[in-house]
């Protein structure tokens, strides 16, 4: 990968197939710095806490169908002009590690992740994101079922998850 290293993820895993194969590893170049050095480092940490059992992200690259969960192109039947993903700012992925795990671990500790703003909750992948949120708030955690929820009223929640 050009000089951008990363610990745990290859270009192929943040740009679709057809971008990838036009522009190589300076295809990450279409990705925001911000919300990938923040998902390495989430990462990290969660090896760090044992209960790392891999993030995926796109899986194309090794034979699988996902391949537009970082930077989204009109390609794509998901494709929304106004996502966060199609402008390389919003990172989607699964993993075996609960969920609840994941999000107490970013709720918790928002001098670690000052760059992930937005994550979608109440939804069985994990979406984070580096928006401006127009309301100023450093972190919004949004549902599709329930709109914008607390972060005191999601702790709670998770406390018992
Ligand atoms: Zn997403």
């Amino acid at each position: 990968m050009t000089n951008v290293r990363l610990n745990n993820f290859v270009v192929q895993e943040l740009i679709p197939a057809a971008l990838y194969q036009h522009r190589g590893d300076k295809a990450i170049e279409c990705m925001d710095l911000r919300i990938v050095k923040a998902l390495d480092l989430l990462r990290d940490n969660m090896r760090v806490l044992g209960v790392d059992n891999g993030f995926i992200v796109n899986n194309w690259h090794l034979g699988g169908t996902r391949q537009f969960s970082g930077l989204r192109t009109p390609a794509s039947t998901d494709y929304s002009p106004s996502s966060q993903h199609t402008f390389g700012r919003a990172i989607d992925f699964i993993t075996k590690t609960p969920i609840a795990d994941i999000h107490r671990q970013i709720i918790d500790n928002p001098s670690v992740y000052t760059e992930i703003t937005f994550i979608e909750i109440d939804i069985h992948w994990c979406h984070i994101d580096c928006r401006v949120n127009s309301d100023g708030s450093a972190l919004t955690l949004w549902s599709p079922k329930r709109g914008v929820v607390s972060i005191e009223q999601y702790r709670a929640e998770l406390m018992v998850k």
